[in-house]
Formats: structure tokens, C-alpha cells, sequence
């Protein structure tokens, strides 16, 4: 089986083609969290897998990010569109927009995160780990259907699955960091060490720990989180479909060259 393109859905975000084939292989790093559905869509193959399972019963730290990534890797997908659930740090980050993340900032711990831990010592460039062509299309997508997003942001990935104390959140504003998740490390990055397209789209659904002196905003819950979601998806699906057609099939950005010059050393046998 083989696909063009890849949809990885957050929670909330179950399903995508219609009539689908089904992959469920395992590959070195285990199995993906639920089978690949395949089908077309927008002209093109494309394989959709919830990231969370379809039962949403896998945690962001039990996530098995290798499996899925590889699994997306052996079917020849050479793009992968994600969607993710974020907190806002900002005030003008308002929940029910989008925002295309172009940086993160990992303080995630424990998880895989890297192909290359046996035979290679690869150091992959992550200076700019959203591929800029697919953020393009996106903006210029998200403009045409009138959608309020934005254009950049920088996620800082924490390990849940608790959410953050007021002192935390406190701290991540601080540092200027825009959103907040826990999914997109180390999932873009090992797209990127296997030289797949990558772009994250965070859905904003809360503002975390609330805003200081605004009495009125919550802090978030998780049913909060699944509530908006749940009344974003239908644009956040048009959204994505949209991307997927005005995907040009020639890559025009640097993704495919993200392990040029990163191969370090191999080992000896
Ligand atoms: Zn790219």
C-alpha cells in the first residue's frame, strides 16, 4: 500500500477518508496507534491516523511517535498535515482560532525521540522544523476560506498528561512562547529525520492556566479541550482537505534534504 500524503488527527479528530484500506503493519519501533485508514481524498492518497487511537485511549507520554512515524514513512508518504490540540499563552490567541506553528520548544522527557540511537550518529538540523512550503500553502488556504489563524507560533511541548500549574503557564508566558501542547515533540522532529514534509496546525481551545487579572477566564479542563475542538473540527477537516489540493506533487522547500551533512558517523562492524 502506499499514500501520497499523511494526516495525523489529534483529539477530537477521529477520521477523515471514506471507504478506507487498512494498515495496521508493525514496524521496528512497534505498532501505530490504531490502523492507517487509506483513500482519497482532494485527488490524492492519502493516509489518516488518529494519533490518540480512535477510542482516544493512548496519553500524549504513551504516544508510540517512532511507530507512527515510520509506519507513514513505509507507505512513501513524503507530507505529513497535523493537528493538535493548544492551550493559549497569549490573550490574542483566542480559543476557536489556529495557529501554524513554525518552533517549538521541547521540556517533554523520557520519550523516543530519535531514529538514530544504534549504528549512526546523526545530528539533524532542527532550526526550522515546520517545512516552509506546506506553511505557505496553508497560510494562503487558511486566507482564501476566511479563516481566523495565525500565521506563527511557538509551541512549547510539555509531558502531561497533567495540565499546567498557574506558576507554569505563568513561566512559559514569560518566555515568550505562544501555545502550549503535548504532542508535537518529539512527532515533527522524527518526521523530519526521515525527511518527510511536516506541518502542525494547533487548534487553540483554552487559555491554559487562565489570564492574570481576568477573573473570568477558566483554567482549562479536558473537557473544555474536547468541547471546542469537537466545534472547530468541521473547519479544521475543510481546512486540511483544502491543503491537500493545493499541494503541488514537486517539494519546493528543504525537507528532503534535512539529513544532508547530518550523518556524523557510522559504526563499524
Ligand atoms: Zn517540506
Amino acid at each position: 500500500m502506499e499514500a501520497d500524503m499523511g494526516v495525523i488527527g489529534g483529539s477530537g479528530f477521529y477520521s477523515m477518508v471514506e471507504k478506507p484500506s487498512l494498515f495496521s503493519d508493525a514496524n521496528l519501533y512497534g505498532k501505530p496507534s490504531e490502523s492507517i485508514a487509506i483513500g482519497d481524498l482532494s485527488g490524492k492518497r492519502v493516509a489518516f491516523l488518529a494519533r490518540h487511537s480512535k477510542e482516544h485511549t493512548i496519553p500524549p507520554h504513551k504516544v508510540n511517535y517512532r511507530a507512527n512515524i515510520e509506519a507513514m514513512n513505509s507507505l512513501g508518504v513524503q507530507r505529513i498535515i497535523a493537528t493538535n490540540a493548544v492551550g493559549s499563552l497569549r490573550e490574542d490567541y483566542a480559543p476557536g482560532e489556529l495557529v501554524l506553528f513554525d518552533q517549538f520548544v521541547n521540556m517533554t522527557h523520557g520519550r523516543h525521540d530519535t531514529f538514530f540511537d544504534e549504528d549512526y550518529v546523526v545530528h539533524v538540523s532542527s532550526a526550522e522544523p515546520y517545512c516552509s512550503q506546506m506553511r505557505s500553502i496553508a497560510a494562503s488556504t487558511a486566507d482564501r476560506m476566511g479563516i481566523r489563524y495565525h500565521k506563527s507560533g511557538t509551541v512549547v511541548v510539555v509531558n502531561g498528561p497533567r495540565f499546567s500549574t498557574k506558576a507554569e503557564s505563568r513561566h512559559y508566558k514569560a518566555q515568550g512562547f505562544d501555545v502550549i501542547n503535548m504532542t508535537q515533540y518529539p512527532e515533527a522532529i522524527l518526521a523530519r529525520e526521515r525527511r518527510i514534509c511536516y506541518l502542525g496546525i494547533g487548534v487553540i481551545t483554552d487559555y491554559d492556566a487562565g489570564i492574570e487579572g481576568r477573573e473570568d477566564v477558566k483554567n482549562v479542563s479536558g473537557k473544555d479541550v474536547e468541547e471546542i475542538f469537537s466545534r472547530s473540527i468541521s473547519t479544521v477537516k475543510e481546512l486540511v482537505s483544502n491543503i491537500i489540493k493545493e499541494t503541488p506533487e514537486n517539494r519546493e522547500c528543504s525537507c528532503a534534504s534535512a539529513l544532508d551533512h547530518a550523518v556524523m558517523t557510522k559504526k563499524q562492524k
